[in-house]
C-alpha cells in the first residue's frame, strides 16, 4: 500500500490533474494507491478571503465565490468528457451551492466563528478530490473518493485540530481493507466527535496523507510538489538550492518547523512511529530522484553534516532583564507559564549564563498579547525595579542550520558566524538546541535573503575561483601557454575548482578582451581583428575591469613591458613572467617589485627566468622561507652554452661549432650575447638576490676566455676574429681534456662573492655530465652542506618554458 499526496500546484489546472493522473495510473499498477489532494492552489486563500469579506459585510465575497466557481467548472469541462459532464457539473455545483449558502449566513450575521471558516475551507479539498476522482474514473481507472471527515477524527479546535489516532487508524483501516485500486481522498480536512467538519491546519493535506499512512501502516509515502524535494534552501531565495538525497526524519521535522514550507511540520510524526519512508517528488520532473526522508537520513558516501537551512520571518524578540532574576529560581517558569496561558508560541530561547536575562523569539502577531502578559506576571518585580519591562525588537526573522551530524564537527556555528559577519549581517540572538541538530540566529528580516545565500555558499556550494589573465606575448612561448591552458581548462575546473579565462591578450600590434574568456582555440583569429596595441591602453583596459584574480602574463623579453609591472602590482594585480628585465635591473627596482607584490597581496612570480621550466627558484623560496641559508650555488645556466661546449671537439673548429648554433637557433642572432655571459648573469644575480642577498649586475665577475677584439664590430667580424683565434680555442680544449675534463660555462656564488665564466670541469663533478640544453644547479646551503641540493633538466625550450609560466600562474591563486 502506498500513499500519494498531491499539493495544490500539482492540482492547479486540467493539464497539472492530468499529470497527477498518469503519475497514479503508473504507481496502480504496482500497489494499492490511497490518492490525497489539496485544493486547487490558491483556492484555500480565495475561501478564506471570502468568508472574511462576507463576515465584514463586503459583496466583494460574491465575486471570490464566482471565480472559484468559473475555475472549478472550467476543469471539469476540460478533464471529463462531454457525456459523463453533466453528472459531474451538478455534482460540483452542488457543493458550490453549499459553500454559497454557508458565506451568506456569515454575511448577514457578521460574523466568522473558527467552526464555520473550517467549513468554508473545506470545500477547497471536497472539490479537487471529487472532479479528480471523477476524472480518473473517466479515463478508466478503478478509482473511488472517499471523505477525509469519514476517517479521521479530530477534537473541536477548529482551524487547527488534533487528530484522534485510535479512532483514526481504526476507522482507516476497516475502510482500506475492502478499498478499490485507488483512493481519492481530500486533504487537510477532518471531523469532530459530533461530526463538525475540522480542518488540519494550513498544508495539513500532507499531514492527511501522513496520517492515512501511519494508519495503513504503508510501504512508503509519497508527497508530490512542485520542487524536485527538500532542499538545501527555500529555492526561491537561494536560486542556488539543490535537492537534498536523503534526510532523517529528525532534521526533516527541523528544517519544516523553521520554515521550509515543502512539508508541514507534524506530518512527520505518524511515519517516524511506524517508520515509513517518505519521498518529496516532483509532479512536474517526476523522473527526478528527489529527496528520502527515512531513519538515518544518510545517503550513500556522498554524506553532509549539514542537510539545510531555512528561516522563519515576522519574529518578534523579547527580553527580559533585571538584576533581580540572578539566582532565583522559577523566573523562566513564570515567564514560559505567563506565554502559554495566552497560547503565544516559543521559537527560541536564549539565557545568558547570568541569568541576568532571558530572550524569547516569538512569532510577531502575538507581540502584544506576550509583552501584556509578561508585564503583568512580574508587575510586582518591575515596581521595585528588579526587572525591567519587557524589551520588544520586532522586525526580525530566524535562520536555521540544520544537520543530525553537526554536533560531531566542530566549528560549524563559527563558520556560520563568520560567513554572516564577513558580509555585515548582525546577529541579534543565537539559540543552538541541545541536540544540536539546529543552530539558529536571530537576525534583521531585511537581511534574510543575503544571509541565506552567504550561508548556503559557505556550507553547500563549491567555490570555484576565477582566474582571469590579461596575456602580453603570443610568440613561441605565449603560443604555447595558450595551448596547454586550453587544453587545461576542464581538468582546473574539475580538479581545482579553478575557473581560468584569458580576459586580455596581446602582441606587439594588436590587443582583443573578452569579459566571458577568449575562446582559446581562435584566439589567432581574434587577435588579429584586435584593436591596436599599447601597452598603456592595455593596462587602463585590464584596471578598469577590476576582476577579482586578475594576472598580467608577460611572455616577452621586452623591456618596456617591463617597464609597466609596478603599475599593475600596485592595482592589486598579480605579475607572471619570463622575461628576466626587471628581475635582473637595479636592485632597487627588483625589490621594489617585490615589496609592491606584498603589500598589495598578489604575487610577482618568475620561475621561468632561471631554467625556464625547472623548480629553481620556487625550490630555492622554499629553502630560504624554511630559513635555510644558502652559502654557495654552482650552475649551468645558459643552453646556447652547453651545446656549444659540448659540441666543440678537436675535429670542429670554435667558429663552426658557434655558426651551427647560431644557425639552429641555440644562440641570439647575435651569439656574443651569450658568449659573454650576460645572460648566465643575469640568471645567477637572480638567483642571488631569491637567496635574499642583494647584489648588483656589476658585482658580478666575468672571467673572459674569449680575446678582447672578438667583441668589436659586427657578426660577421666576430666569426672573422673567432677563426683568427682558433689557436686560442683549440688550446682550451686540449687542456681540458688531457686532463679527462670537460669545458662548462659556470656560474657561481661563494660567500658574497659571484662570477662568470669557462671552467674545465672533472668527471667526478656533477657539472661533468651534462647533456644538450639541459641546466644544472648546486646549492650549497646550511641543510644541504655536505651533499649539494641538485636542480637538473631542460632549461630551454618553448614548451618547458610556457609550463613553467602555467605553473607560476595558478600559484597566484592558490
Ligand atoms: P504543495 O502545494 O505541493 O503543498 P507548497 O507550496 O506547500 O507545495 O510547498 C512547496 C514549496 O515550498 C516550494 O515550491 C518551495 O518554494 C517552498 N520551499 C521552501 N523551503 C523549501 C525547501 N527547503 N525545499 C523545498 N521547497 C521549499
Ligand atoms: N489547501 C490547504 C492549504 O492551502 C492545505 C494544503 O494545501 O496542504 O493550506
Ligand atoms: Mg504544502
Amino acid at each position: 500500500m502506498r500513499v500519494l499526496k498531491f499539493g495544490g500546484s500539482s492540482v492547479e489546472s486540467a493539464e497539472n490533474i492530468e499529470k497527477v493522473v498518469s503519475i497514479v495510473k503508473k504507481k496502480s499498477k504496482e500497489d494499492k494507491l490511497a490518492v490525497v489532494v489539496s485544493a486547487l492552489r490558491g483556492v484555500t486563500d480565495m475561501l478564506i478571503a471570502a468568508g472574511t469579506a462576507a463576515s465584514k459585510s463586503e459583496e466583494s465575497y460574491k465575486e471570490l465565490l464566482s471565480e472559484i466557481e468559473n475555475r472549478h467548472l472550467a476543469e471539469v469541462r476540460k478533464l471529463i468528457p462531454i457525456a459523463g459532464q453533466s453528472s459531474v457539473l451538478s455534482q460540483v455545483k452542488k457543493i458550490l451551492n453549499d459553500l454559497e449558502n454557508t458565506c451568506e449566513g456569515v454575511f448577514l450575521i457578521g460574523e466568522l466563528s473558527a467552526k464555520t471558516l473550517d467549513k468554508i475551507m473545506s470545500k477547497g479539498e471536497l472539490l479537487s478530490s471529487y472532479i479528480i476522482s471523477e476524472k480518473m474514473k473517466s479515463d478508466g481507472l478503478n478509482a473511488s473518493l472517499k471523505d477525509s471527515r469519514d476517517l479521521i477524527k479530530t477534537d473541536a479546535r477548529f482551524g487547527k485540530a488534533s487528530v484522534d489516532f485510535e479512532t483514526t487508524n481504526l476507522r482507516a483501516w476497516q475502510y482500506f481493507n475492502q478499498a478499490s485500486d485507488i483512493t481519492v481522498l481530500p486533504g487537510f480536512v477532518g471531523s469532530s466527535e459530533s461530526g463538525e467538519t475540522t480542518t488540519l491546519g494550513r498544508g495539513g493535506s500532507d499531514y492527511t496523507a501522513a496520517i492515512i499512512a501511519g494508519a495503513l501502516n504503508a510501504d512508503e509515502l509519497e508527497i508530490w510538489t512542485d520542487v524536485s524535494g527538500m532542499m538545501t534552501a527555500d529555492p526561491r531565495l537561494v536560486i542556488q538550492a539543490y535537492p537534498i538525497e536523503q534526510i532523517s526524519y529528525g532534521e526533516a521535522f527541523e528544517l519544516s518547523h523553521f520554515g521550509a514550507k515543502v512539508i508541514y511540520p507534524p506530518t512527520i510524526q505518524p511515519v517516524l512511529e511506524k517508520k515509513i519512508p517518505v519521498w518529496v517528488k516532483n509532479t512536474f520532473a517526476p523522473d527526478d530522484s528527489g529527496t528520502l526522508i527515512h531513519e538515518n537520513g544518510q545517503s550513500n558516501g556522498k554524506d553532509t553534516m549539514v542537510k539545510g537551512i531555512s528561516s522563519i520571518d515576522k519574529i518578534a524578540l523579547l527580553s527580559l532583564e533585571g538584576s533581580g532574576m540572578v539566582g532565583v529560581p522559577g523566573f523562566s517558569k513564570r515567564l514560559f507559564e505567563s506565554l502559554a496561558h495566552q497560547n503565544v508560541n516559543v521559537i527560541l530561547i536564549t539565557q545568558s549564563s547570568s541569568e541576568h536575562s532571558i530572550c524569547v523569539a516569538i512569532n510577531d502577531a502575538d507581540v502584544i498579547k506576550a509583552k501584556t502578559a509578561i508585564d503583568s506576571e512580574f508587575a510586582y518585580e518591575i515596581s521595585v525595579k528588579k526587572v525591567d519591562p519587557v524589551m520588544i525588537e520586532r522586525d526580525l526573522s530566524i535562520v536555521a542550520l540544520i544537520g543530525d551530524k553537526m554536533k560531531n564537527h566542530a566549528g560549524v556555528s563559527g563558520k556560520m558566524f563568520s560567513a554572516l559577519g564577513r558580509n555585515g549581517v548582525n546577529i541579534r540572538a543565537i539559540a543552538q538546541g541541545s541536540s544540536e541538530k539546529n543552530i539558529s540566529t536571530v537576525i534583521n528580516q531585511k537581511d534574510v535573503k543575503k544571509a541565506l545565500n552567504v550561508i548556503h555558499e559557505a556550507f553547500f556550494e563549491t567555490p570555484t575561483k576565477q582566474l582571469n589573465l590579461f596575456i602580453a606575448g603570443v610568440g613561441n612561448v605565449g603560443g604555447k601557454l595558450l595551448d596547454q591552458l586550453g587544453k587545461q581548462v576542464k581538468f582546473l575546473n574539475e580538479e581545482l575548482r579553478l575557473n581560468v579565462r584569458v580576459v586580455g591578450l596581446a602582441n606587439s600590434k594588436r590587443m582583443v578582451f573578452d569579459d566571458e574568456g577568449i575562446c582559446l582555440e581562435s584566439w589567432k583569429e581574434q587577435l588579429a581583428n584586435g584593436q591596436n596595441m599599447s601597452l598603456s591602453e592595455f593596462a587602463k583596459h585590464v584596471k578598469a575591469k577590476n576582476m577579482r584574480n586578475s594576472v598580467f602574463v608577460d611572455n616577452s623579453a621586452s623591456e618596456e613591458v617591463a617597464g609597466v609591472y609596478k603599475d599593475y602590482l600596485k592595482n592589486s594585480i598579480s605579475v607572471v613572467t619570463c622575461n628576466k628585465i626587471a628581475a635582473a635591473s637595479e636592485y632597487q627596482n627588483y625589490r621594489s617589485l617585490k615589496l609592491a607584490a606584498m603589500d598589495h597581496n598578489v604575487s610577482f612570480l618568475f620561475e621561468t627566468n632561471v631554467g625556464a621550466g625547472l623548480p629553481i627558484i620556487g625550490t630555492l623560496n622554499d629553502m630560504v622561507r624554511s630559513g635555510d641559508r644558502v652559502r654557495k650555488i654552482e650552475a649551468v645556466l645558459s643552453g646556447s652554452l652547453n651545446f656549444i661546449f659540448n659540441n666543440f671537439k678537436a675535429e670542429v673548429s670554435f667558429d663552426e661549432i658557434v655558426r651551427q648554433a647560431q644557425a639552429e637557433g641555440y644562440t641570439e642572432p647575435d651569439p656574443r650575447i651569450d658568449l659573454t655571459g650576460t645572460d648566465v648573469k643575469r640568471k645567477i644575480l637572480i638567483l642571488i638576490r631569491e637567496s635574499g642577498v642583494a647584489m648588483e649586475m656589476d658585482d658580478i665577475e666575468t672571467v673572459p676566455f674569449m680575446p678582447a677584439d672578438c667583441l668589436e664590430g659586427t657578426v660577421d667580424d666576430f666569426f672573422e676574429k673567432l677563426k683568427e683565434h682558433k689557436q686560442v680555442f683549440d688550446d682550451l680544449y686540449k687542456v681540458a681534456e688531457t686532463k679527462g675534463e670537460k669545458l662548462k660555462f659556470v656560474a657561481s656564488y661563494d660567500n658574497g662573492k659571484a662570477s662568470v665564466g669557462l671552467r674545465s670541469v672533472a668527471p667526478d663533478h656533477p657539472l661533468y655530465k651534462l647533456d644538450g640544453k639541459d641546466n644544472i644547479v648546486l646549492f650549497t646551503t646550511d641543510r644541504y652542506h655536505d651533499q649539494p641540493l641538485i636542480v637538473k633538466g631542460a632549461g630551454a625550450g618553448a614548451d618547458v618554458t610556457a609550463s613553467g609560466i602555467f605553473a607560476d600562474i595558478i600559484k597566484t591563486v592558490l
